[in-house]
């Protein structure tokens, strides 16, 4: 806690956003696809794979009957 109380300000905002005023929006990348997203898909363990950019709903019976 003594480490995090003499940080600065500007320090913490660069570590976590990489912007020294902190006010620009975080951007959050997919770890899948590397691409900015809103949404990540996670299995039932939390283990995100996917997010909204590179995840489609398909057809089971479609997908299998190929
Ligand atoms: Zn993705």
């Amino acid at each position: 806690m003594k480490d995090r109380d003499l940080e600065h300000p500007v320090i913490t905002n660069l570590l976590a956003t990489g912007e020294p005023d902190g006010g620009r929006r975080r951007e959050v990348l997919c770890p899948a696809c590397g691409d900015p997203c809103c949404t990540f898909y996670a299995n039932r363990f939390g283990s995100v794979f996917a997010c909204e950019n590179c995840v489609s709903v398909e057809d089971a019976e479609y997908l299998m009957e190929e």
